[in-house]
């Protein structure tokens, strides 16, 4: 059988530990004997960071910027444990806030859903993929505890010298006050990542704040959304037969759990930090979980929402079987390898990428998972390791 062909290049991001051994596993086993892989490979282990004092990080960035799409591996985020362990130069930042940073990316979330294993929420058939802005509010806030009477006030002093004054309250006892902001420039950027994002899934896009109360903070972001959507994508939203819809956070709270799934729920940060694990939770398991990172101007970065699962490695070390679910990392790449073929026209590739889903999906349907999924199965299937799985699925492909 002739392998698929490929144009442009992906770029590829190695990581860390168990997630490190199931990426060479999904490549060997499912992707190679189909896919004349092409990719331009950066080893962001965590040895090879420190080596490259994180110009590795850096530069794989670059590349995700200059060819549009990038899948990769969970990586280690350093902290003082992993300094001693690795022998590490200093404590690296973490390389997604580097390349969120870089690509000025937005974060989107989505389960994927198997036949039984339910979502916690009866009504819910499809995924509802969670879109959370990461910067500034509560997050950048600056807080003072005050002591007792007196007045509190905000204050603006422009570089030209002009002042905006306002009394915050006038405090008859002790109490506390909050600043927060954010930046016109940041709430762009997050709009147009939602935009680009719900475009290349096809799906509805949802936006929530609370701007009946927050009438100035909150109401600039509804109104950022509604200016960029009339300018640059109602025509193409309207073609694409998607919708756009604004409504009061709680409203959307719920309307999302009467809902059926199948959209994008763009949020603040604050409330993309609770909901999002709502989200999850509700719909089952962190290792069924995907995640893309989506730069305002169409980049996508593609990876699985959870870690690098030290505890299964440390046991795969000591020559012990695992049972490692890596169906989040494989629709990392089938994610990836469809977004390439998109981008380049290459049907064959989107059709791959469309099998490789389906033969991972079907097996579990058929009833062999690995023991995370087992146990939160309806019918108490019994769990195989990895590897079985893995070839499960490989045999599926090949059939
Ligand atoms: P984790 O790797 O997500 O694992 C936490 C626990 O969740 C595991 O011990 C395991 O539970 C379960 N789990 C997660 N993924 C699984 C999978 N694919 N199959 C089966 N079970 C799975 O989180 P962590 O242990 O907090 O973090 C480990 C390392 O990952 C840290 O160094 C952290 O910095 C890094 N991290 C990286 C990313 C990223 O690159 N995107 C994200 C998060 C964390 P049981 O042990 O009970 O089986
Ligand atoms: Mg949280």
């Amino acid at each position: 059988m002739e392998k698929v062909r490929m144009t442009t290049p992906l770029v590829e991001m190695d990581g860390d530990e168990m997630t490190r051994v199931l990426w060479k596993q999904i490549k060997e086993l499912l992707i190679t004997p189909y896919v004349e892989l092409k990719t331009e490979y950066y080893d962001l282990g965590l040895k090879h960071r420190d080596e490259t004092d994180d110009q590795v990080t850096v530069d794989s960035a670059r590349a995700a910027l200059k060819y549009g799409v990038a899948v990769k591996c969970a990586t280690i985020t350093p902290n003082a444990q992993r300094v001693e362990e690795y022998g590490l130069k200093q404590m690296w930042k973490s390389p997604n806030g580097t390349i969120r940073a870089m690509l000025d990316g937005t974060v989107f979330r989505a389960p994927i859903l198997v036949n039984g294993v339910r979502p916690t929420v009866r009504t819910w058939e499809k995924p509802i993929t969670i879109a959370r802005h990461a910067y500034g509010d509560v997050y950048r806030n600056s807080e003072i505890r005050i002591p007792g009477a007196g007045k509190a006030e905000i204050l603006f002093t422009g570089e030209d010298g002009q002042e905006i004054r306002q009394t915050i309250f006038d405090f008859k006892g002790p109490g506390i006050v909050q600043g927060i902001h954010n930046l016109d420039s940041s709430i762009s950027s997050f709009a147009h990542s939602c935009f680009q994002y719900a475009l290349s899934v096809k799906q509805d896009l949802w936006f929530s704040t609370k701007d009946t109360i927050s009438k100035t903070y909150d109401h600039r972001f509804k109104d950022i959304f509604a200016e960029i959507y009339e300018k640059d994508y109602r025509n193409a939203f309207e073609a694409a037969g998607i919708t756009y819809f604004y409504t009061l956070i709680d409203d959307a709270v719920a309307r999302v759990v009467r809902s059926r799934g199948g959209f994008i729920w763009a949020v603040k940060n604050y409330d993309g930090d609770v909901m999002s694990d709502m989200i999850a939770t509700a719909f089952g398991s962190l290792a069924m979980m995907t995640s893309v990172l989506v730069s305002p101007t169409g980049q996508f970065e593609y990876e699985a929402a959870h870690g690098t699962v030290t505890r299964h490695y440390y046991r795969y070390l000591k020559g012990e079987e695992t049972s490692t679910n890596p169906v989040a990392t494989i629709f990392a790449w089938s994610g990836a390898l469809r977004k390439r073929g998109e981008l380049d026209g290459l049907k064959d590739l989107q059709a791959f990428a469309d099998r490789l889903e389906k033969a991972t999906l079907d097996t579990i349907n058929s009833g062999v998972m690995t023991k995370d999924l087992a146990l939160l199965h309806e019918d108490g299937v019994q769990g195989v390791n990895t590897l079985e799985f893995l070839n499960s699925i490989a045999a599926r492909l090949a059939g």
